[in-house]
């Protein structure tokens, strides 16, 4: 198991240091996400190359299941429409017991799934034992199954309701089940604008040090940005010029997510000026910018179909995308904020969708390992 050095993690969150020290790197990457008209267009074939020498043709996908587990939390990020006031009854409230979640990852088995997906609010009626037991059950109940779960907030939230330190939050974790989680949460990794949509949420240096922490342990990541709503492309950026420097120190990132705002039913957009999401040409811009930027470093790029529909995620392979993400089978978080994309894709619409873009479908697990390739 790789230990990372605790003065390099000290060395990063030294956010101010940071982007002084990376302004002109910003700057670069600034320039590919402005990328419009016939530039982009050469952008994205640029982008497109470098994919295939980079990955190949194949386009992977995951045969996986959403859980999420409690929308009671006691969070206020603007951009969320998921969740519900901690303590009411309200009528949309919706917690699992684990009676619930075993059940669930029965269905999930009969589906077919590698992973799955575990999220959930802040509830202030979960203990940390409710989490441990949690992984337990699945555990018992699919021995083989890839647990991704748990935001680097929930790994906070665990650490401040337990006492415990995050490193041994995710070695409780980790001996009970966890085998990866996801890089969410991460928003846009800048303190200016984080006190905006999410002002109390974990920072910037929170979230970087819970992930490289994960990290640390051998506990693989994604990556993810949420962008298309106050910040500006510099932000963006900076966002990508932190992801990369990361990956550099642990290499514990599996992929990098781009996630456009959904913005419709958001606190957000509605009361705080937010923009309404990105436009088309700015999600072909960051997706082939990213391609660019990290390919070297994150060899998948994912093209979220919740966010951005099969249609406009099947264009997207063009431009320097490798994977379409998972099934899911039900998804909560996109569905509240407005999403209308809907729930689920089989793996069959996947195949058809990638071979019609010339490309190769596989099917993956969570780590990118091939398990079949169509
Ligand atoms: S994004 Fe997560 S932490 Fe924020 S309010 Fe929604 S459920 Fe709570």
């Amino acid at each position: 198991m790789k230990k990372l050095s605790p003065p390099k993690i000290n060395e990063i969150i030294d956010l101010a240091a940071f982007s002084k020290s990376h302004t002109s790197e910003i700057e670069e990457v600034t320039t590919l996400l402005k990328k419009r008209g016939k530039d982009l267009w050469i952008q994205t074939a640029l982008a497109d190359d470098l994919r295939h020498q980079q990955v190949g043709d194949k386009v992977t996908y995951v045969i996986n299941q959403n859980i999420n587990f409690s929308n009671h939390c006691i969070g206020s990020c603007r951009f969320c429409s998921y969740r519900v006031p901690s303590n009411s009854n309200h009528q949309d409230s919706e917690r699992l017991s684990l009676d619930d979640i075993k059940l669930e990852t029965e269905k999930a088995i009969a589906r077919g799934c590698t992973e799955l997906c575990i999220q959930g609010g802040l509830d202030p009626e979960i203990n940390f034992e409710f989490y441990l037991d949690l992984l337990k059950i699945i555990k018992s109940t699919a021995p083989g199954i890839h647990i991704h779960a748990f935001s680097p907030s929930e790994i906070a939230y665990m650490s401040q309701i337990s006492g415990e330190t995050v490193e041994d939050v995710f070695k409780e974790l980790s001996v009970n089940g966890l085998d990866s989680f996801p890089g969410t949460a991460a928003e846009i990794l800048v303190d200016d604008i984080r006190q905006v949509i999410c002002p109390e949420k974990i920072s910037t240096s929170q979230w970087i040090n819970i992930v490289l922490t994960g990290h640390s342990l051998g506990i693989k990541s994604t990556a993810t940005m949420m962008y298309g709503h106050i910040e500006t492309l510099e932000n963006e950026a900076e966002h990508l010029v932190l992801l990369k420097n990361m990956q550099e120190i642990s290499k514990g990132f599996t992929e990098f997510i781009p996630l456009p705002f959904i913005h419709t039913n958001t606190v957000l957009y509605k009361y705080l000026g937010a923009r309404p999401g990105s436009t088309g040409m700015h999600d072909l811009a960051l997706l082939s910018g990213s391609r660019l930027y990290l390919g070297e470093l994150f060899s998948n790029i994912q093209t979220s179909w919740v966010k951005l529909g099969s249609k406009f995620s099947q264009i997207s392979l063009n431009v320097g995308v490798n994977d379409i993400g998972g099934t899911l089978f039900t998804e909560n978080i996109t569905k509240s904020a407005g999403g209308t994309h809907g729930e689920e894709m089989s793996a069959e619409e996947f195949i058809d969708l990638i071979r019609d873009a010339d490309r190769i479908p596989a099917q993956r697990d969570t780590l990118y390992n091939i398990l079949k390739t169509h």
